[in-house]
C-alpha cells in the first residue's frame, strides 16, 4: 500500500500532461522536465514506455510525440483491464501477461494469484486471474512461442 500512497499525486494528474507540448517544437530534456514538472527519472520511464526522442548533442523531444504519448497513456489508463492484463502499482500502467514475465502464485478453486515483474521499474504487482482465462492465455502463449525471437 505504501507504493500506492507515494505515487498518488502522479496517478491522479496524468490528464495534466495532455496537449501541453507544441507539436512542431523540439524540446531538450530540461525543457521537457520544466514543461511537465517532472524529474529525469520520470522521463527515462516515459522513454522506456515508448516516448520517442532524437539524439543530437542533446536529446530532443518533438512536441507532437510528447502529446501523442500522453494521450495514449491517458486513454489507456481510463480503459479497464482486459482479461490477461494487470494494472501495475509500480508504474501505474497496464501490462499484458503476454508481454511481461509472470509467476503463478497461490491457487484457489476458481482463481489463481499471478505475480508480474514490471519491465519499467522491476517491481512486483499481483492480480487474480480466473481459471478459464488462465487456460486460454497459456494456450495462446504456447501457440505463439515458436514465433518468439530474441530481440
Ligand atoms: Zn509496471
Amino acid at each position: 500500500m505504501s507504493a500506492l500512497k507515494k505515487t498518488k499525486a502522479r496517478s491522479v494528474g496524468r490528464r495534466r500532461f495532455l496537449g501541453k507540448a507544441r507539436a512542431n517544437w523540439l524540446y531538450t530534456q530540461p525543457e521537457v522536465q520544466k514543461l511537465f514538472g517532472v524529474c529525469p527519472n520520470t522521463i527515462r520511464n516515459w522513454r522506456r514506455n515508448g516516448l520517442r526522442s532524437f539524439k543530437a548533442n542533446v536529446r530532443l523531444f518533438l512536441g507532437r510525440d510528447l502529446n501523442a504519448f500522453h494521450k495514449r497513456r491517458y486513454e489507456d489508463a481510463k480503459r479497464p483491464c482486459a482479461p490477461g492484463e494487470v494494472y501495475c502499482v509500480c508504474c501505474k500502467q497496464k501490462h499484458s501477461l503476454r508481454e511481461v514475465p509472470y509467476l503463478l502464485d497461490s491457487k484457489s478453486r476458481f482463481r489463481t494469484r499471478v505475480l508480474i515483474t514490471c519491465p519499467a521499474t522491476g517491481g512486483t504487482s499481483a492480480t487474480y486471474i480466473r481459471e478459464t482465462d488462465l487456460t486460454s492465455l497459456t494456450q495462446q502463449l504456447n501457440h505463439n512461442s515458436s514465433r518468439v525471437s530474441d530481440d
